[in-house]
């Protein structure tokens, strides 16, 4: 993390070619959908939240005097939403398992097993944190390990930061090595405590955390079940028909349910404040229900093709008789990926092979306020309008060679997005800022006596 005279906090005025949503593109079309100020500017006040965005030569006198942070020629957008990481992984991409469960337990249990340190968990936080910053991602809905001070030390670091995260600490009491088993009890106890702590401090939400059905007993279920009942403003999360070993091994296991849905069904983890990753092997029946409780399922490209899970199908989940709700994360690490740009490429990818064809507008529109919308939180994050935390990623749409020859024949805003999430990564991110304050990039030309607009 870099420390410049554009690091200090407090209210400031960024230059750049602003876009933001308003709506779904899918929805509304692009015209109506996207905000688009190619001279644009943003201020932000002294709390962190925008004050005002629009064309640069319109900026409101009140904000002529700010400090200016000027990216002009760059891309200035709402920081990325990644709905589905986790933390205990941030170091283990590119694992060469045959499949999920494979995976799980030659690569991902034991460096799991780690967090059960307290000091490993402190610095394992902020390397995750600098992780997210470096690729622009502002707000992150996080699974700890199955300890509670890892995840204290997510929250603690998250805070101190000011990165937004939604995180809970994984309740799993079987089919895991006995150092990241829980019991029932426990689980729920610790759950309850960090709720308490952390849920609903201005950029922190709890996240009632299921890892899947198959780590949990029925009496784990059911105390996750309870607490969503006590407390219907955390968020509930999970994964959900990732792959065929794993539909196999939840069907020996709960022999009375329908599928993977109806256990979650069953045990009241279902509704408008859970997110469930994957859903890539969903039946008919888990489709309606999904829709009709208003679950999100959270579509990881580069770990199903990472770990060979299988192909998501957008257009079948969003059918529109019975929309599932949909939003968009890494995985890592069964993603390979921190990059929200080489997210949107792999779901555009796959979405080709299930034979869709996503826009560049509706993909960015996911990895902002799409996501956001999912999480209930449009009003705090995901877009650039007035009063929602100052958020933003600056990217350079020709930060290499490659995509600078290829932006010389872009014609519009969807060709520059287009070819800047295939081509890019976090090279192209210029900066990153966290409520108003900038943690992550290249200085910009900050001018203390601007003349924006000219
Ligand atoms: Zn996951």
């Amino acid at each position: 993390m870099e420390g410049n005279s554009g690091a200090s906090p407090g209210a400031r005025v960024i230059l750049g070619s602003v876009v933001s949503f308003r709506d779904d593109p899918s929805h509304l079309g692009s015209r109506r959908a996207v905000r688009y100020y190619r001279r644009g500017a943003v201020a932000i006040d002294e709390s962190g939240r925008v004050a005002w965005r629009g064309h640069a030569a319109r900026l409101p006198r009140a904000y002529l005097g700010l400090p200016v942070d000027d990216y002009q020629g760059a891309l200035v957008l709402p920081g990325f939403i990644d709905a589905h990481i986790h933390f205990p992984q941030h170091r283990m991409l590119a694992a060469p398992g045959s499949d999920l469960l494979d995976w799980l337990e030659r690569f991902t249990f034991p460096e799991e097993s780690r967090y059960a340190s307290k000091a490993h968990a402190r610095a394992a936080a902020d390397a995750f944190l600098d992780r997210l910053a470096q690729h622009g991602t502002t707000a992150a809905v996080v699974f700890s390990s199955v300890h509670r001070s890892a995840t204290e030390a997510l929250f603690a670091a998250g805070d101190r930061r000011r990165h937004f995260i939604v995180c809970g600490k994984s309740m799993m009491d079987r089919n895991a090595p006995a150092s990241l088993r829980d019991d029932p009890a426990s689980s729920a106890r610790d759950t309850e405590a960090l709720i308490k702590r952390w849920h609903g401090r201005p950029r922190s939400r709890y996240a009632i955390t299921v890892r899947f059905a198959v780590t949990s007993t029925e009496e784990q279920l059911r105390a996750a079940g309870a607490l969503a009942a006590q407390y219907p403003d955390c968020y509930v999360q999970g994964h959900l028909a990732e792959s065929s070993k794993e539909m196999t091994l939840v069907k020996q296991l709960f022999p009375w349910a329908s599928d993977h849905t109806d256990i979650y069904d069953r045990f009241g983890l279902l509704g408008p404040r859970s997110l469930y990753a994957h859903g890539i092997h969903l039946s008919e029946r888990e489709c309606s229900r999904l829709s009709a409780t208003g679950t999100t399922i959270v579509h990881c490209p580069t770990s199903n093709t990472f770990l060979g899970s299988g192909l998501f199908d957008a257009k079948h989940l969003g059918r529109r008789d019975r929309p599932v709700p949909i939003a968009i994360a890494t995985d890592v690490a069964g993603g390979t990926s921190y990059s929200m740009l080489q997210t949107l490429a792999e779901a555009y990818k796959i979405a080709k092979l299930r034979g869709h064809v996503f826009t560049a507008h509706e993909l960015f529109h996911l990895a902002t306020r799409g996501n956001a919308v999912r999480l209930g939180l449009a009003d705090e994050i995901g877009t650039l309008d007035p009063g929602r935390w100052a958020d933003i990623v600056v990217l350079n749409p020709s930060a290499t060679p490659v995509l600078e020859a290829r932006q010389a024949l872009s014609r519009n805003l969807e060709d520059t997005l287009f070819t800047l999430m295939l081509l890019g990564d976090d090279r192209a991110v210029r900066a990153t800022y966290l409520a108003g304050r900038k943690v992550w990039g290249t200085v910009p030309a900050t001018r203390h006596r601007p003349s924006v607009g000219r």
